[in-house]
């Protein structure tokens, strides 16, 4: 099928708010794949399974960077069907990652944005958070998070893949066999007009936690199940409270067992309510029961249009590598964690991020194959760090007899009459771009903050046109963005070249003071954010990556830049 053909064929998002039942959720085409009844074998470079978040963000990532590749869902939709939303919280380095991408905007006019977090112990508020206020939150373009129903972004990203091309989706497409051998990966397609195999270079496994690829190549993982029970109850009020993230460690309205409150898109509330261990999942979410429930939050008169009910369970899950073989893990099929900080989705989205410019810089030739290694380093870390701090949370709000319940006793106690205390009150710590710390890709040195994401700050235009990072990066087209603070001598730009001559690497000159910019591409940075944004104390250079991340930093133009720069490509 060629690209325009598969443009024509897709549909634009229609969803539609049912009162009382949910959503309808688009429903995407079944074409005929060409492969279906072909003699010959197909080969093709990417071939990413599974059409959720993850998968989704990394195809658009791919046809951003005008990498071919195919997305194979055994679904004809996107969400879950019959169910409301999973995910609700979407941070700023999602958002910034969808800016990027073209969809921000679609995102930022349905969803509700949101900076400030109150927990409740009882009758009193322990603890509470601006996130506006917090760091440097307020430096980037996009807002510290964004609420909104998870079939949205993925609704979002199909309409644009379809004006990007290069990526075809291929729904009701289900992966039914699997193998793999040194030179290719092999795939069994079921579909309803029969079935078809194809061959690959790489195989991305974005198919959720239960994942039908890591069980036949049994890629070991860790995994721990509690007995903590959760009920959601989306709704939507006539009245309104403040559009705030509230959460209760101890809620009085529900038998001093945790509760939380965040609003979402279509004036839907998301409340989630901590269940007993041993409660029976069809009665706790029986209409009567749960109006009831409502009823003794919000009082007998309130008028509640309950949307969706969903009891629930979690266990927590991190697989041991992020490869094997052909084959690379991301979102739920690498790791899953409890909702708590919303770290699930938006960590899938920065696993695909990261892979993407990887795949793309490797398949344009731009890169070594080994720079697919870092995906490993990087992103198991994340996904090792993001499951240690929601085990913390799930502990806190489930502490196990013993000492762990008097430590949340004595927490609560001291949190209601101490500032100091209030911070251990963990009712999810939200998620945050993750740093690497020891990846191959990186190169870490004194004073350089290699591993850290750069905020998509504002900066100016050479000719004094308001930008962004993000910007520059599209401008980078998917190749290393070397940026230089400060004067830049004749002999500076001469051996600049010298060493950085042949690489695939966008340079741009950003002027500290008034000084005139010697170098042809640069940019301005009035108010110092982007310095900032690259924590550089002093004028030097920033190696930044695609994906946003910084890979190195230093102040000579000397053999540390090439070797800076060659690691990033995978060469060292
Ligand atoms: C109650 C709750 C609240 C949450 N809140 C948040 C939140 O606020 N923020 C957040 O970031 N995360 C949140 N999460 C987590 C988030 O929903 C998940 O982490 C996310 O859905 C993972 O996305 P994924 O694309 O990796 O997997 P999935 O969404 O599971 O997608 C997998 C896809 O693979 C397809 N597939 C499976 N098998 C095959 C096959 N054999 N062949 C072809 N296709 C296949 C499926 O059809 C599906 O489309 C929440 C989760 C829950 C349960």
């Amino acid at each position: 099928m060629t690209p325009t053909a598969y443009k024509q064929a897709a549909h634009t998002n229609s969803y539609e708010f049912t009162q009382g039942s949910g959503y309808q959720l688009p429903e995407y085409p079944f074409v005929p794949p060409p492969e279906l009844g072909e003699a010959r074998t197909r080969r093709h470079p990417i071939v990413i399974v599974g059409g959720g978040i993850t998968g989704l963000t990394l195809a658009c990532s791919l046809a951003k960077l005008g990498t071919p590749a195919i997305l194979l869902d055994e679904d004809n939709t996107v969400g879950v069907k019959g169910a409301s939303s999973r995910g609700i919280c979407y941070t700023q380095k999602s958002l910034e990652i969808f800016q990027r991408l073209g969809l921000y905007d679609r995102i930022a006019t349905k969803g509700i944005q949101w900076s400030v977090g109150r927990t409740f112990a009882g009758e009193d508020e322990v603890y509470s958070f601006d996130l506006r206020q917090q760091g440097g939150y307020n430096l980037s373009q996009q807002p510290p998070f964004i609420n909104i129903q998870q079939f949205y972004i993925e609704g979002f990203l199909v309409e644009r893949i379809a004006e990007l091309g290069h990526v075809e989706l291929r729904w009701q497409n289900r992966l039914t066999a699997f193998t793999q051998n040194a030179d290719f990966a092999t795939l069994t397609v079921e579909t309803p007009a029969g079935s078809y195999v194809i061959e690959a270079d790489h195989v991305i496994d974005a198919t959720g936690s239960h994942s039908p690829l890591r069980q036949w190549l049994q890629v070991p993982f860790t995994s721990k199940r509690g007995d903590d029970r959760w009920c959601i109850a989306d709704v939507r009020f006539t009245k309104r409270p403040p559009v705030e993230r509230h959460t209760w460690v101890e809620a009085p309205f529900n038998e001093n067992r945790a509760v939380w409150q965040h609003l979402m898109a279509d004036d839907v509330w998301r409340i989630d309510y901590q269940m007993a261990p041993d409660s029976d999942p069809a009665h706790v979410s029986r209409e009567d029961v749960v109006r009831e429930r409502l009823s003794r939050q919000f009082g007998p008169d309130t008028e509640v249009e309950i949307v969706w009910v969903g009891p629930y369970a979690y266990r927590s899950e991190c697989v041991h590598r992020m490869r094997e073989g052909r084959v690379f893990f991301m979102g739920d099929s690498a790791k899953v964690v409890s909702p708590f900080g919303a770290r699930g989705g938006n960590t899938g989205v920065a696993d695909a991020d990261n892979l993407a410019w990887k795949l793309a810089a490797v398949w344009r030739g731009r890169a070594h194959p080994a720079l697919l290694e870092s995906y490993g380093d990087e992103r198991l870390e994340a996904a090792q760090q993001n499951v240690l701090v929601t085990n913390r949370t799930a502990r806190f709000l489930r502490p196990a007899d013993g000492v762990e319940r008097l430590f949340r006793h004595a927490a609560i106690g001291l949190a209601k009459k101490h500032p100091f205390a209030r911070t251990l009150m963990n009712t999810g710590r939200m998620a945050v771009a993750n740093p690497y710390s020891r990846s191959r890709a990186c190169t870490y040195a004194e004073g350089s903050a290699a591993g850290q994401s750069v905020q998509n700050v504002a900066l100016r235009w050479a000719n004094g046109s308001a930008g962004c990072v993000n910007e520059l990066l599209n401008w980078a087209a998917g190749d290393l963005l070397l940026l230089v603070f400060g004067p830049l001598g004749r002999a500076d730009l001469q051996r600049l070249k010298t060493l950085t001559g042949g690489a695939p690497l966008r340079a741009v000159q950003v002027p500290t003071g008034r000084e005139r910019a010697q170098a042809t591409e640069h940019v301005r940075d009035p108010d110092g954010h982007l310095r900032a944004a690259c924590q550089l104390a002093r004028p030097g250079w920033a190696l930044v990556r695609p994906d946003g991340y910084l890979a190195a930093s230093g102040a000579a133009f000397d053999g540390r830049l090439v070797a800076a720069l060659e690691r990033s490509l995978g060469l060292r």
